[in-house]
């Protein structure tokens, strides 16, 4: 099973994720994950990433892409996997799409959770509240929506050119919206 999770900030991508790769016994790819561990261990990519997460910016196409090209080749990913906060843009979803094609496997489902803004930044400024994340400050917040309406949504587009895109409503408890994705998924193999 491989999948791409879309949707905006706050959306719950995360928290879905990691229930469905709990249920099907496959990895979550966060590259959000992976680059805040890159920070707090101080390296090299981390360095080079923490301004534009600080400023709720997209981190360069060329870094998340030889993250995730990394990542997908380990030995744990290759039942499937669900891809969660990457791509976010239409070349990093080129770059999926080329480097998927190369070893044969490519993408069975883009799945986009929908929320509405108004939602979504009182659950990040609550999130915010909870665990603490740096760049949940209502600014950083505001700047993180505009790039996803500006550099992520188009995907949407994209992958449902492809074929391969499911909308969920991302509205309501999170066990109504987990009940909606394990819907989407069924019969995927
Ligand atoms: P997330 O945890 O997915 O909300 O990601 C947190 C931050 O990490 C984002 O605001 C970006 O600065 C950066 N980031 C995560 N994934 C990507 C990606 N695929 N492309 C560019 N930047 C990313």
């Amino acid at each position: 099973m491989r999948i791409v999770f879309m949707g905006p900030p706050g959306a719950g991508k995360g928290t879905q994720a990691k229930i469905i790769c709990d249920k099907y016994g496959i990895p979550q790819i966060s590259t959000g994950e992976i680059l805040r561990a890159a920070v707090k261990n101080g390296t090299e990519m981390g360095k080079k990433a923490k301004e534009f997460m600080d400023a709720g910016k997209l981190v360069p196409d060329s870094v998340v892409i030889g993250i995730v090209k990394d990542r997908i080749k380990e030995k744990d990913a290759q039942p499937g996997y669900v891809l969660d906060g990457f791509p976010r843009t239409l070349e990093q979803a080129d770059a999926l799409k080329a480097m998927l094609a190369e070893i044969k496997t490519p993408l069975q489902i883009a799945l986009n959770l929908d929320v509405r803004d108004t939602l979504l930044v009182e659950r990040l400024l609550d999130r915010a509240k909870k665990e603490g994340r740096p760049d949940d400050t209502e600014p950083v917040i505001k700047q993180r929506l505009e790039t996803y309406h500006s550099q992520t949504s188009p995907l949407i587009n994209y992958y449902k050119k492809e074929g391969i895109l499911v909308e969920v409503a991302g509205e309501g408890t999170l066990e109504e919206v987990t009940g909606r994705i394990l819907g989407a998924l069924k019969g995927i193999g």
